[in-house]
């Protein structure tokens, strides 16, 4: 083989400063004048926000090789992301350097201190314009002490690794350190499982429930696309989620949220998700997400099917692969319910809107947000349910999700390697869901309609109830924050609520209410506690000034529901929640209590 074109070194030697020092070796074809362009990500694939990675970059110095030794070449900065480098004369290999801080320990960015390393490629890696596919050699010098590399990319030797061209590089990310690694077999390939950190688990059941998801999800494409996989994870303190990436994935687990049993599943829901991005959005794609454009977003209507179906699926498998107990999983499937009925983002953006506004709306953290937007996870697990209960009613058991899912891989991905058209998708959605599944695309696709969710629960003998009787309860429909100061704010307003129609605002401080000193749990316990209609007086802090505000408490919408039987089911019906849930249909649903971990945030908790 060729020496590959490219050549990094990363060096963890400065682990104490959080510095990567990274030499860049670019061995051209033939000999060149220049100029070259170095350029940097500017987002991550999976993570559909511009981050603006270059800012961690300290500096970039360039060498050329000549026949007397290395010779500087000039680094000039074109635009945020690009570096233009220049020399005289011509050369065949060109060697930069350049410094990478990397202290965040967030999915899309790298981490370094003494303890453990995380490479992730859009933040770290700088790389020639043009030379794009090339192959590349990755060679890592760990922190004293350290022994161990996970990531998906080809192992050439110890601590030296191949890709394909930059894409694969980017999007095999690395964790280096001394953390334990165990693996797996499921169709004689390996998995790989890294853990980093500690945390109150059985890690023989984790490993062996993590196996029970792998099987499962292989099971709906029936293909095998690698020929390793690695779960990289990290037990945290607080950070939490995962991203997906070629043939492996990062996922962040908090320790706490291991206990008990029902966040513990939840928590597997990260890697069950993460996992079914290998087929659903990695091979099998809308338009534009690989090969990827990374100096600028990438547009598509799709997210709601890479995502939402995914998320659909995330939770589903759980059950599937005998993880969920039937309340357990209709549990976590009513959160969807929930966010989708409860907020009013629903009405102003359709599934496909949502996913093409991924880059200016979704992750920007706008308290506004649930007034004017509804997520693509969320609506495209409501979506993916739809259609997965229309297709089983329709076909009465025979056909699912699961049908679309593996034609449109097989059709696209796995014949020739192409992304998928929204139009190509709806036609298999329809096929095998008729006409109702046109509607779904209609209404909620493309429109903004409410979800019938009794509609679709009742073919399979279930509907919705309030979780508790929240009638005759006083509401001003704003969700509270507390400060690490003990200052009690206003961090959301529902729009049209009775907050609103006060004057009340976000980010107003509450300082008191009808003359009572407030806390955070007093006014937990008061407004629900008042009846509708009675009159409040609040005494709140806005920009600095004290004032007044008065108005009415309004009624307290039923914002949680949950699933339970009709009173009784016809034999369709019987039929089809076995064919769902892979449980007989029983008149009653037995939900379990439990104490949610501290570190679940709740998102429906409005006074
Ligand atoms: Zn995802």
């Amino acid at each position: 083989m060729p020496t590959p074109s490219l050549e990094y070194t990363i060096s963890m030697i400065r682990a104490n400063t959080h510095y990567f020092d990274v030499s860049l070796r670019i061995n051209l074809a033939s000999p060149s004048a220049g100029p070259i362009k170095l350029m940097m990500p500017t987002w991550t694939p999976g993570h559909y926000a511009i981050e603006d990675f270059p800012r961690n970059v300290l500096d970039i110095k360039a060498q050329k090789k000549s026949e007397s030794g290395w010779e500087e070449a000039t680094v000039e900065k074109e635009t945020k992301n690009i570096w233009k480098l220049n020399w005289g004369g011509k050369t065949d290999t060109i060697q930069a350097e350049y410094s990478v801080h990397a202290f965040e320990y967030q999915d899309t960015k790298s981490y370094l201190d003494t303890d453990h390393a995380i490479i992730n490629g859009a933040s770290v890696f700088i790389y020639p314009i043009g030379m794009e596919n090339e192959r590349i050699k990755l060679k890592l010098i760990p922190y004293p002490g350290w022994d161990k590399a996970a990531t998906g990319l080809d192992e050439e030797a110890k601590w030296e690794f191949l890709a394909s061209n930059i894409d694969e590089l980017i999007d095999s990310p690395v964790e280096v350190g001394t953390q334990e690694i165990r693996s797996f077999l499921v169709n004689d390939v390996e998995h790989q499982i890294s853990i980093y950190g500690e945390g109150p688990v059985d890690r023989e059941k984790y490993v062996d429930d993590i196996r029970r998801i792998v099987e499962n999800e292989i099971s709906i494409f029936r293909q095998v696309p690698y020929k390793k996989y690695v779960f990289i994870v990290d037990f945290t303190d607080e950070a939490v989620g995962g991203l997906e990436h070629l043939n492996s994935t990062v996922c962040f687990v908090p320790r706490l949220r291991l206990l008990p049993r029902e966040e513990y599943n939840l928590m597997l829901g990260i890697f069950s998700h993460e996992f079914f991005h290998t087929w659903n959005v990695k091979r099998l794609r809308p338009k534009g997400l690989g090969p990827f454009n990374y100096s600028s977003e990438t547009y598509t209507k799709s997210l709601w099917i890479a995502e939402g179906i995914t998320s659909y699926y995330d939770d589903y498998v759980l059950r599937r692969a005998g993880i969920y107990t039937v309340p357990e999983y209709l549990s976590a499937f009513a959160i969807n319910v929930n966010l989708m009925s409860a907020y009013p983002g629903s009405r102003w953006q359709s599934a496909e809107e949502s996913s093409f506004d991924t880059w200016i709306k979704h992750r920007k953290g706008d308290p506004n947000a649930p007034n004017v937007t509804m997520s693509y996870y969320t609506q495209g697990a409501v979506i993916g349910w739809m259609l997965d209960l229309q297709i089983r009613k329709n076909s009465r058991g025979r056909a699912t999700l699961d049908n679309v899912m593996a034609r449109i891989y097989e059709q696209t991905y796995a014949k020739d390697g192409r992304p998928y058209s929204d139009a190509e998708f709806e036609a298999i959605a329809i096929e095998f869901g008729g006409r109702e599944a046109k509607e779904i695309f209609d209404s909620r696709v493309k429109g903004r309609e409410d979800v019938d969710f009794d509609r679709y629960l009742r073919y399979v003998g279930l509907r919705l109830e309030p979780k508790s009787s929240e009638a005759a309860k006083g509401f001003l429909g704003i969700r509270l924050n507390r400060n690490e100061t003990g200052k009690v704010s206003v961090s959301t307003r529902l729009a049209g609520s009775p907050a609103e129609k006060m004057g009340l605002s976000v980010n107003d401080e509450l300082i008191g209410i009808d003359g009572m000193r407030l806390s955070l749990e007093k006014a937990s316990f008061y407004i629900p506690n008042r009846n509708p209609g009675a009159k409040v007086t609040l005494a709140i802090a806005r920009n600095g000034l004290l004032m007044e505000v008065t108005g009415e408490l309004g009624t307290k919408p039923a914002l949680e529901r949950r699933i339970i039987p009709l009173s009784e089911a016809t034999d369709e019906q019987r039929l089809l929640f076995k064919n769902w849930l892979l449980e007989e249909w029983k008149p009653q649903i037995n939900y379990p209590e439990y104490t949610r971990s501290p570190d679940r945030k709740t998102t429906l908790d409005f006074v």
